[in-house]
């Protein structure tokens, strides 16, 4: 029961008092529960997703015996992990490159880390034998084509864009046609636009141009409560597959990107902890826990 002493150990002083308790009490269950709320109300999760997933810790930890051989304290602590990752959608799930071609369409807001995290995306898929080409289809930031070329350059990479074409679907269809018989297809796009509804509504074209294997949307770590918001904005234009978190490296804990696992359904597959192309993991549900936790 390794990850059970991870988050014992952040929940410290609660676990304290629930070591040498052969029998959990209510009001002590309750004073977990609470001391859960403060944590994860701290690491910006969602008000909501504190409340619902609060309440059913404590109906199971109150109504559910401990199986044989696990202390009461175990159990409330397998309680609070077991609810836990079942908001989080799932275990550990990883990028299934299952057919070809399989066309990734990356979102994300302006500065959310977009452009770092295809290149470290890109450093993954080449060191499990992929050569990834990658597609600019971003026309409103001027410098987006040469932040991949540059990139692209450095990894020997394959980049179809054309910084003089300022039709992002065009872009889109003449990028499918160049990589015809690439196996990975990796679709950059914009972040901003005048109106966030033209963003959004350029999207939804892309997703019908692309018609993508998978839609991977980058949530910048730091965000906090905007997080939900901004995935399902997105996952109206397109079916969001996997969400990738960056900026896990700061103070953050990401707690908001839980509500925008909440919008969208789809699993958290890898996170960004760094600006360096090798900042980059798969994501660890237990780890994850155990931070929003601590
Ligand atoms: P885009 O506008 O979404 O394409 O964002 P960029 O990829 O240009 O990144 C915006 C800024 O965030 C840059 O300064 C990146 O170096 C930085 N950044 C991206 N990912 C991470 C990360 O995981 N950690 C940190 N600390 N910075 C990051």
């Amino acid at each position: 029961m390794k990850m059970l002493g991870n988050l014992g150990e952040n929940l410290t002083n609660t676990m304290k008092k629930l070591a040498g308790m052969t029998v959990i009490d209510k009001k002590t269950i309750k004073e977990v529960v609470r001391e859960i709320q403060r944590a994860l109300i701290q690491s910006d999760v969602n008000i909501k997703l504190v409340q619902s997933l609060s309440k059913k810790i404590e109906e199971r930890a109150i109504e559910e015996k401990p199986p044989k051989g696990i202390t009461p304290r175990e159990h409330v602590i397998t309680i609070i992990y077991e609810e836990m990752v079942q908001l989080l959608g799932s275990e550990a799930v990883d990028l299934n490159i299952d057919q070809k071609p399989f066309k990734i369409l990356f979102l994300g807001l302006q500065g959310s880390g977009k452009t770092t995290t295809i290149g470290k995306l890109c450093k993954y898929l080449q060191k499990k034998g992929f050569s990834p080409a990658i597609v600019c289809t971003d026309t409103w930031r001027p410098a987006a084509y040469e932040q991949l070329k540059q990139l692209t350059e450095e990894m020997q990479i394959s980049l179809y864009g054309d910084p003089n074409n300022k039709d992002a679907l065009d872009l889109a269809k003449k990028g499918l046609k160049e990589f015809k018989n690439q196996k990975v297809i990796i679709f950059d796009t914009a972040g901003r636009h005048k109106e966030e509804s033209d963003l959004l509504k350029e999207m939804k074209e892309l997703d019908e141009v692309i018609n993508p294997t998978e839609s991977i949307l980058v949530i910048d770590g730091t965000i906090g409560q905007q997080a939900g918001a901004q995935a399902k904005a997105f996952s109206e234009a397109t079916e969001i597959g996997s969400i990738i978190i960056s900026k896990l490296d700061g103070t953050a804990k990401g707690g908001g990107a839980l509500s925008a696992v909440a919008e969208t359904g789809a699993p958290i597959k890898f996170i960004g902890t760094g600006e360096r192309i090798d900042d980059f993991e798969a994501f660890n549900p237990e780890r994850f826990i155990s931070r929003l936790l601590g």
